[in-house]
């Protein structure tokens, strides 16, 4: 496996342009978004893009992110969109872009097949975290940024946590501090006619359907990710292991349970929400914390994690599509 040493860069103007000379002599960087740290690559890079795939572990046929800085670079990496579907794009981008929304476009002939997984579609995000936009500005080309972690293993929400998994894998991170929203953004497609939402995230789909009913469409979908086990899976990564810790986590409805399974098989961490917290025995869930908290149980050795998922809880979708996935062994 090919060996470095991991520089840890800081957010000065003189960092971001040695990051950005990196990239732009074909090594990976990693960088904060608002949603999770990414690890960087030219979009035209075809060997970078695959010492991505090489350095995370991640199965080729898992595709990845493109990120832009601002709307005019789509057109590098997208074939123009059908009218109607234009206008939802362009709605969907005044409501929430730069934000945590991933778009599907119609994949331009130059986006490499390595990037799409040879998909006829490319994933497009505008990241509203200033650090990546200035890294891709100054790179002056879209990157390609899946999360930064060892595949498998929950994201990355601090520069520690992507040293933990990848240094000496990669040339750098940039260290901007822990991310806002803590979980990977909402991946929508637009491209069918039923609209559809891929991966939830913080951007929800009533928030979603508010603009696309706006324009004349029927609202958003989630696709279904069991159906996609055997057929042609509609967004690839869905069917891995995902966001896991070495922990078993398992999932309790109520705090008699969780504590009741924290007996059972410790040492154990328990996740609740911020009114259950009380000092060590129960930690604060929340999408922002979820990652770090997974990570910190499996650094102190806790044989089993449990998530008290309660009412309040199972309403989020996208926290709830996370904690399902660690708690899967698959
Ligand atoms: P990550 O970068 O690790 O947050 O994962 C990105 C996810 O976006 C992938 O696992 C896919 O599920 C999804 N994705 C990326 N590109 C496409 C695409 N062209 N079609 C469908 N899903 C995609
Ligand atoms: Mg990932």
């Amino acid at each position: 496996m090919y060996h470095t040493m991991t520089r840890l860069f800081s957010s000065s103007q003189q960092h971001i342009a040695e990051a950005a000379q990196l990239l732009r002599s074909g090594e990976l960087v990693a960088f904060p978004t608002e949603t999770v740290y990414g690890l960087g690559a030219r979009v035209f890079d075809e060997s970078a893009v695959r010492r991505i795939f090489v350095a995370k572990g991640r199965p080729s046929d898992n595709p990845l992110i493109v990120h832009c800085a601002e709307k005019a670079d789509v057109e590098r990496v997208s074939e123009p969109l059908e009218k109607s579907q234009q206008r939802l794009f362009d709605a969907l981008y005044e409501a929430f872009c730069p934000g945590a929304l991933t778009i599907l476009l119609p994949k331009h002939s130059s986006v490499l097949n390595a990037v799409t997984a040879g998909l006829e579609t490319v994933a497009v995000r505008f990241p509203a975290h200033p650090l990546a936009q200035a890294l891709i500005r100054a790179v002056g080309e879209p990157l390609v940024a899946p999360s930064a972690n060892r595949s498998g293993y929950p994201s990355p929400t601090t520069a520690e946590h992507v040293m933990s998994d990848l240094e000496g894998r990669i040339a750098a991170v940039i260290d901007g501090g822990a991310c806002s929203v803590g979980i990977e953004s909402t991946v929508v497609n637009i491209l069918t006619p039923e609209l559809t939402i891929l991966r939830p995230g913080s951007i929800t789909k009533e928030q979603l359907d508010g603009i696309a009913v706006k324009q004349g469409f029927a609202p958003f979908v989630y696709a279904n990710e069991n159906a996609s086990e055997n057929a042609a899976p509609q967004s690839p990564g869905m069917k891995y292991r995902h966001y896991a810790p070495n922990a078993d986590v398992f999932l309790a409805s109520s705090l008699a349970e969780a504590q009741h399974l924290a007996l059972t098989y410790p040492p154990a961490q328990i996740l609740a929400r911020r009114e259950y917290v009380d000092g060590a025995s129960i930690d604060e869930l929340s999408e922002q914390s979820l990652y770090a908290t997974l990570r910190n149980a499996d650094a102190e050795k806790c044989r089993t994690v449990i998530i008290l998922c309660d009412e309040e809880v199972q309403k989020n979708v996208a926290l709830m599509n996370r904690i399902t996935k660690a708690a899967s062994k698959r």
